[in-house]
C-alpha cells in the first residue's frame, strides 16, 4: 500500500486523473505547479498556518465526550471539534489554503460551488479577507433549504448565482462552476470545496484538510499515549474524512470508517451513497465511484444533509475502499436526525446534519465497533444551519 499517492497524473490506483476540456489543462497545470512550489515555500506555510490559527481558530479541541461514550457503551469517544472553527465547519481549512494560492497566481476573482452553503460561506469569507471578487454557484433547491447561508454570503460581498438545471443541487452547481472556469480561467481561480474534481484538486484539498488528522494524531497521543482504534467521519465529497484519515494511513491498527448518506434508504434509490451503492464512473473531471444508471447517466442524489447530497465522491476514497484501507457504511435521514438530537441532548453540542450521520453510525454500529475502544469522530460542522430541517 502506498501513502504518497496520487502519481504525477493524479491517479489513486485506477481512480482520479483528469477528464476535462482542453482549455482547462493549462490552468490545472499552472495550479499544480504553484501548489508544488508553495508547499516547499516556508513563507507560504507560515502564512497559511498563521491564518489557520489567528483567523480560523486552530488547533481545534479533541474533546472527550464522556456522556456520549457512556450512552453508546464505547470506552472513549473523542470529538474533533471542527464545528468550532470560524464559519462553523472544516471548509475554511481548504478555502484559506486555496485563496493564498489564488493571490500568488495573481487571480482577481474566485468562484465556488456550494451545497449546504458552508463552502460558499467559507469561500465568500476568504474572498472578503483578500479583497477578491467572488461568485458562488448554488442550486435553487439548496438556496431554499439554506436561506441563512445565502444571506451570509451576500453580506460578505459575494454574488450567489442560482442554478436551475438538473436537481438544482450541488452536482448542478459544480457543473456550472466548471463551465464558468473554462470561460474565465485567465483571471479566475475555482475553489473546489472537497477532495473531488480533476487533478490536482483531490490531492491539494486533502493536504489542506490533513491538518485535522495531524492535530488529532498529536492530541490523542498526548491524552491517551496511544493511537485510536477507530476514526469515524461523514463522507459527502469526502474532505473532512480524508483530512482525518490521511495522516493515519500507515498506522495499520487504526481502522477507518466513512459514513455516507442512505437518504430515504438504499433500496429507495433516493440516497447519496456513491461508495456503498455506486460504481466506477466519471463525474466533474475525475474517475471515482458515482451513482449512475445503466446508460451511464449520473443519477440524482438525495440526503437530508445538503452537504452530503452529491452523486460522487473523491477518488482517494474509492481507492481506500478498493484496497480495504477504509470501510464505508450508510446512515438514513431518519437515523441522522436521531444522531442530531442525541449529541445535542447528551453533550450540549448541536452538530451539522452531515456530522450527525457519523454520530448515528456509532449508535447503530453494534458489534461492528469494539466497545473497549478509543474512537475519534470528526465533528465536521455545527448545526445552526439545520434547525429548520430537524423537526
Ligand atoms: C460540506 C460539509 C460536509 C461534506 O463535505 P466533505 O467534503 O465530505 O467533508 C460535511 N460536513 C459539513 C459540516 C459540511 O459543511
Amino acid at each position: 500500500m502506498k501513502k504518497n499517492l496520487p502519481d504525477k497524473a493524479g491517479h489513486f490506483g485506477i481512480f482520479g486523473g483528469r477528464f476535462v476540456p482542453e482549455t482547462l489543462i493549462y490552468a490545472l497545470d499552472e495550479l499544480g505547479k504553484e501548489y508544488a512550489a508553495s508547499k516547499r515555500d516556508k513563507k507560504f506555510r507560515k502564512e497559511l498556518s498563521d491564518y489557520l490559527s489567528e483567523y480560523a481558530g486552530r488547533p481545534t479541541p479533541l474533546y472527550l465526550a464522556r456522556r456520549l461514550s457512556r450512552y453508546l457503551g464505547i470506552s472513549r469517544v473523542y470529538l474533533k471539534r471542527e464545528d468550532l472553527l470560524h464559519t462553523g465547519a472544516h471548509k475554511i481549512n481548504n478555502t484559506l489554503g486555496q485563496v493564498l494560492l489564488a493571490a500568488r497566481m495573481g487571480k482577481r476573482r474566485v468562484i465556488a460551488e456550494t451545497g449546504a452553503g458552508q463552502h460558499g460561506v467559507a469561500t465568500a469569507t476568504v474572498a472578503a479577507l483578500f479583497g477578491l471578487e467572488c461568485d458562488i454557484y448554488m442550486g435553487s433547491e439548496d438556496i431554499k433549504r439554506q436561506a441563512l447561508n445565502v444571506l451570509r454570503m451576500k453580506l460578505l460581498g459575494a454574488k450567489v448565482i442560482s442554478v436551475e438545471s438538473g436537481t438544482r443541487t450541488l452536482k448542478d452547481a459544480m457543473t456550472e462552476a466548471l463551465r464558468d472556469w473554462v470561460t474565465n480561467v485567465r483571471h479566475t481561480h475555482y475553489i473546489i470545496g472537497t477532495v473531488a474534481g480533476p487533478h490536482p484538486y483531490p490531492m491539494m484539498v486533502r493536504d489542506f484538510q490533513a491538518v485535522i488528522g495531524k492535530e488529532a494524531r498529536q492530541q490523542i497521543l498526548r491524552k491517551e499515549k496511544r493511537l485510536p482504534d477507530y476514526l469515524v467521519a461523514c463522507v459527502g465529497g469526502g474532505s473532512n474524512a480524508m483530512g482525518l484519515f490521511h495522516p493515519f494511513f500507515n498506522d495499520k491498527n487504526v481502522k477507518m470508517i466513512g459514513v455516507e448518506a442512505a437518504g430515504l434508504g438504499l433500496s429507495s434509490g433516493k440516497h447519496s451513497a456513491s461508495l456503498v451503492a455506486g460504481s466506477p464512473g466519471v463525474l466533474h473531471g475525475c474517475k471515482s465511484d458515482v451513482l449512475e444508471d445503466k446508460f451511464g447517466q449520473i443519477k440524482n442524489a438525495h440526503s437530508i444533509a445538503a452537504g452530503l447530497d452529491y452523486p460522487g465522491v473523491g477518488p482517494e476514497h474509492a481507492y481506500y475502499k478498493e484496497i480495504k484501507r477504509a470501510v464505508y457504511a450508510a446512515v438514513s435521514d431518519k437515523e441522522a436526525l436521531e444522531g442530531f438530537k442525541l449529541l445535542s441532548e447528551v453533550e450540549g453540542i448541536i452538530p451539522a446534519l452531515e456530522s450527525a450521520h457519523a454520530i448515528a453510525y456509532l449508535k447503530k454500529a453494534g458489534r461492528a465497533v469494539n466497545k473497549n475502544s478509543i474512537v475519534i469522530l470528526c465533528l465536521s460542522g455545527r448545526g445552526d444551519k439545520d434547525l429548520h430541517e430537524s423537526h
